[in-house]
């Protein structure tokens, strides 16, 4: 946890400070900078698979987005922002779109609730601490609830950790989060890799109605997943600058569900 407390220490000791306060843009320059200059490595999308999904978030303009794995905040004030820029432009009042953040670690949600504050993204931005399986059922009821009626997300960022994916995006399918239209990236499919993942999603409805009815979800029996789903997925290769190797992100959208 060290180099994430070092990375905050120098973002509010820097001569910068004042020109981060309410600027996204700079506050991802900030932390760019401070890696590249001490060589210091952070589990974050980076700018070249953020352009990425920007790209897809631009496409289909989300109202609700969620990420599961906030970290110290980078995906959530380079894509909270863009939520912000693809709604504020529009009639949209603020109220009508959120990105929710789900954070495991107390300690990361502290740093990247600070990088969040400074980049004045904090109305937008949202983080909800504990295990993504414990906390998205709480979530759906209260969307739900403040919503008045069925809200389902339109746009899933997927970057946690990668046997999670699997169990997690079918808690996602069975709590109805998952509906035709919402897009779900999900990062690291080369680079750690996520092949059952990358199965699960590429498969047909039948294949994902046998994988559900025969591996039990550690989330519980109730979190099976919806096998009707039916999913147009794809693994886009990226070229990420400054590390040497490739990565990918798999791009799946639900295109409608099959009766059954
Ligand atoms: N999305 C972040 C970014 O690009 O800046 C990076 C996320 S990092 C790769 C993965 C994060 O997922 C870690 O901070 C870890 O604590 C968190 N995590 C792991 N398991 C989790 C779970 N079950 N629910 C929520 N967060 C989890």
């Amino acid at each position: 946890m060290g180099k994430e407390q070092d990375l905050l220490k120098y973002i509010e000791s820097s001569d910068n400070y004042k020109s981060l306060k309410n600027n996204p843009q700079k506050v991802i320059e900030a932390i760019e900078e401070y890696s590249n200059t001490n060589k210091v490595g952070f589990m974050t999308i980076g700018l070249q698979k953020g352009e990425l999904i920007i790209e897809e978030m631009r496409k289909v303009s989300p109202q609700i987005m969620i990420e599961l794995g906030c970290y110290i905040g980078y995906s959530a004030i380079l894509f909270g922002n863009e939520l912000r820029r693809l709604n504020a432009g529009g009639s949209k009042a603020s109220a009508d779109f959120k990105y929710y953040s789900f954070e495991a670690n107390e300690e990361y949600a502290s740093i990247a609730q600070k990088l969040i504050d400074l980049a004045g993204l904090s109305n937008e931005v949202e983080i909800i601490i504990g295990e993504a399986g414990t906390t998205l059922p709480e979530f759906e009821q209260r969307l739900n609830r403040e919503k008045k009626t069925y809200t389902p997300v339109d746009f899933v960022f997927i970057d946690h950790w990668k046997d999670l994916y699997v169990p997690d995006l079918r808690v996602l399918e069975s709590l109805n989060l998952i509906y035709p239209g919402t897009v779900i990236c999900a990062d690291n499919i080369y680079r750690p890799g996520a092949p059952e993942y990358v199965a699960y999603v590429q498969s047909t409805p039948q294949e994902r109605q046998k994988h559900n009815q025969t591996v039990e979800n550690r989330s519980g029996k109730m979190y099976a997943g919806r096998w009707n789903v039916l999913y147009d997925s794809k693994t886009v290769p990226v070229r990420t600058a400054g590390r040497d190797f490739e990565d990918a992100v798999e791009i799946t959208r639900c295109v409608e569900y099959l009766s059954g």
